[in-house]
């Protein structure tokens, strides 16, 4: 028998115990996804419904409480190469050059026989003048990009993205929208995209998710029928947008009085 292709995440819950009280957080509850190889998923929702959450059990570093994922047809189990994650705060070396912060994974898989790659990826984020520079020594949002595209190189096979691009300024934040979808593109892999921002879901996401929280939910799964390069004044663009801030309110009065938790 062929081997089940792409992403699957069958009968997904997630519960964390809490040491202060004894109580049990149902972060996630019956997660069902089937994600073909080559889909750009976005995903949106309030936060505190478990986004992070899905993308953490998908890269390995926590394992689902109820259920199973495969990623073609072999149950996911801790850590892979092929299941990089970038997340919404630079994770990056403080030892090491911003040069050699972004080729760490290719040389520790040994495949720096092709160093333009890096050299390529540092001039597409405008940190050439920074190569040599260590993570202390630039901004904020030098260092998201330097951490983005630390995983990009080393093209994994799911490219799970925690809000990357939250620290960036507009105008970087849309080149490296761009930058991540011709990627895509070119390897056809399977990425997915955390976002509080509804609009760059829709820019991006082949398919958009939309979450509610307690517990956390898939409530709706949408596909953006528009062809890239997208526009973002388009009718289309802007009816997909009033539908999912819709489904968004809609989530947000059912849990009005409580706080907002990041
Ligand atoms: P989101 O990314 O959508 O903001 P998370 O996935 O981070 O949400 O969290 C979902 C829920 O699970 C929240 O209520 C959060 O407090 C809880 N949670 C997440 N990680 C842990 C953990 N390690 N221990 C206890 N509770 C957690
Ligand atoms: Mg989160």
């Amino acid at each position: 028998m062929e081997k089940e292709q792409g992403l699957k995440l069958s009968g997904i819950s997630k519960s964390f115990a809490r040491t202060d009280t004894n109580e049990i957080t149902h972060a996630l509850s019956n997660v069902n996804l089937n994600i073909k190889n080559g889909e750009f998923i976005s995903i949106v929702g309030p936060s505190g419904c478990g986004k992070s959450t899905i993308l953490r059990m998908i890269a390995g570093l926590i394992a689902p409480t109820t259920g199973e994922i495969t990623l073609n047809g072999e149950i996911v189990e801790g850590t892979s190469a092929n299941r990089g994650m970038a997340f919404q705060k630079p994770t990056l070396f403080p030892w090491l050059t911003v040069e050699d912060n972004i080729s760490f994974g290719l040389r520790m898989q040994n495949k720096m026989h092709d160093k333009s790659d890096v050299d390529r990826m540092i001039e597409m984020i405008g940190l050439s003048d920074f190569k040599k520079s260590y993570p202390h020594q630039l901004s904020g949002g030098m260092a998201q990009r330097v951490s983005l595209v630390r995983t990009m190189i080393n093209k994994p096979e799911v490219f799970l993205l925690d809000e990357p691009l939250g620290a960036l300024d507009a105008f970087t934040r849309m080149n490296m929208q761009d930058e991540l979808i011709n990627m895509w593109k070119e390897d056809g892999n399977i990425m997915i995209m955390v976002t509080h921002d509804v609009d760059e879901a829709i820019y991006m996401g082949n398919r958009v998710l939309v979450m509610a929280p307690r517990p956390g939910r898939v409530v709706d799964d949408i596909q953006i029928e528009l062809e890239y390069p997208r526009n973002r004044n388009s009718k289309k663009f802007l009816q997909y947008r009033t539908k999912i801030m819709e489904m968004l309110d809609f989530g947000k009065s059912e849990t009005e009085a409580e706080s907002e938790v990041c």
